[in-house]
This record gives C-alpha cells, structure tokens and sequence, in this order.
C-alpha cells in the first residue's frame, strides 16, 4: 500500500530524475484521485494554500499547495500541487493522517501528487523507494569510500570500500586523497613542503590532488574515526581519532604511502 497515499496504491505518472524532476508524480491506481497522508510521524513545518494551476510558474510556485513534514529522522518529506490543505505549521501527524488532498494547483498538467524526500540539509533525495515503505534505518549509518592518488604510477586507485583495506602502494608516495561517504561534516587536508592545505569539505570537493607526495593527512568530523598512515620505508602509525584532531596533527619528515580510515571500528 501506499505510504502516502489514503487507501490506495501507488500508480506513478513522472519517475525521479535526479537532474529534471527530483520527486516522483503520483496518483491512486486506475488514475484515480485521493487523500494525502504523512508518510511518517512529524512536524508540519511549512505549509503554502490559495494557489491555482499555473503553468509558468518557476521555483517555489511549482509546487502550487504543499505541505511539508519533517519527521523524527530529520529528514522531510514534502506533498505538493494539492487542492486543499487540512492541517497547519507546528502541527503534530502520525503516520497516515490526512493532509490534504490531491490538486493540479502550481506547475502541473494533471492532477498528481508530487512527493520529495528530503535529508537533514533539506537536500532532495531520491523518494521512489520511499513510497511503499518506512524511512529505511539505513540511511543513518555511516560508510566512508576512499581513493588514493599513486604519485609513481600517476594514476587513481580504486575506490575502497572495506575497513581492512587501505589506499596506497607501499613505496610509492601517496598524492591525492578522494573520499565519498554521508558523513556530511567530515572534512580533511593534507601537510606537504611544510604547510598544511586548506580543509576539502567532502559537501564541495572531496577530492585532494597533489602532484608531490603528502607528509601529513588530518580529518576532523563529530562522528567518531579512526585513521592511521603507513610512512614511506617505515610502517603504520598509531590510530587518530577524527573528534580530536587539534590533538592529532601529523606532520612527517617522510612521505605517506598509505592511508587507512575505519568508520565503525571501536
Ligand atoms: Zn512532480
């Protein structure tokens, strides 16, 4: 059944498409018309009424009526281009409880539900999975995927995606770091010829790239890490956690030829 639908079933007229359209169109089988219900237990948190079809409309006023949840997770869901709107901001739902009902108000030909899922930063995630089911507990846990730049072979690794594993060839020097991973305030730099880079945000560019080898490599995020380097004809270091990094701040006199991140480990 649907999660977001009252007493229906999920008949999808617009797929996701993570360039042109980040929600997903629905309506109830059979092309039917329905009630909008809360996806998950929440707080209304923003609410727009008194908008009609409207073809032209761009930004904001695409949605036409909305409602907006977020739920407990933090992460929001938003009901758009609806008819009426029967509940208000501040207002607590359960799951399943009436919200509104669906409308063509805002830019839409037909009359639809448009349904987004949104992260804590209120960034648009795919919502397709989340029709029929419970946000999944998944998407709270961490994982973290590194690459390393090999300076004597001038090429990228693959990506790493195992806590035994880690990033380099043992005597070649290490130049770049790449990481991908949802721990959204992580944050690292790298030491060399003395100073250290600035801070690579992985929200911007998690993408380090040096042409010469690295000395030091430091990250600091909320969420507890462990990391270590292997230096150049010597061996590993011990384990820096990431919640302490003013206090673990690595700079060798050798080049690094390894690097290892652990996102779970204790
Ligand atoms: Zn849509």
């Amino acid at each position: 059944m649907s999660r977001v639908l009252l007493n229906a079933r999920n008949h999808v007229v617009r797929k996701y498409n993570p360039f042109t359209h980040r929600g997903v169109d629905v309506l109830k089988e059979e092309n039917k018309v329905a009630d909008v219900i809360a996806h998950s237990k929440g707080v209304v948190s923003e609410i727009v009424i008194g908008k009609k079809q409207n073809l032209k409309a761009k930004k904001v006023e695409k949605y036409g009526n909305f409602v907006k949840v977020r739920h407990d997770n933090g992460y929001f869901t938003l009901y758009a281009h609806l008819s009426d709107v029967c509940v208000h901001v501040g207002q607590s739902v359960s799951q399943g409880d009436v919200l509104g009902r669906m409308g063509n108000s805002g830019k839409t030909k037909q009359t639809c539900l448009h349904f987004e899922v949104r992260n804590r930063k209120d960034k648009k995630r795919n919502p397709v999975k989340y029709l029929d089911q419970d946000f999944l507990i998944k998407e709270d846990s961490k994982y973290l995927h590194y690459r390393g730049f090999i300076c004597g072979e001038n090429c990228w690794q693959d990506l790493v995606k195992e806590e035994e594993q880690y990033i380099g060839v043992f005597g070649y020097k290490l130049g770049g770091i790449f990481i991908e991973t949802n721990i959204e305030d992580l944050q690292f730099r790298v030491y060399k010829n003395r100073k250290w880079s600035p801070f690579v945000s992985v929200n911007q560019e998690a993408l380090l790239q040096e042409k010469e080898g690295i000395q030091g490599f430091q990250i600091k995020s909320n969420v507890k890490l462990l990391y270590r380097v292997h230096v150049l004809d010597s061996g590993w270091t011990d384990w820096f956690f990431s919640t302490l990094f003013y206090e673990n701040v690595l700079e060798q006199e050798n080049f690094i030829d390894g690097i290892q991140i652990c996102v779970r480990k204790e």
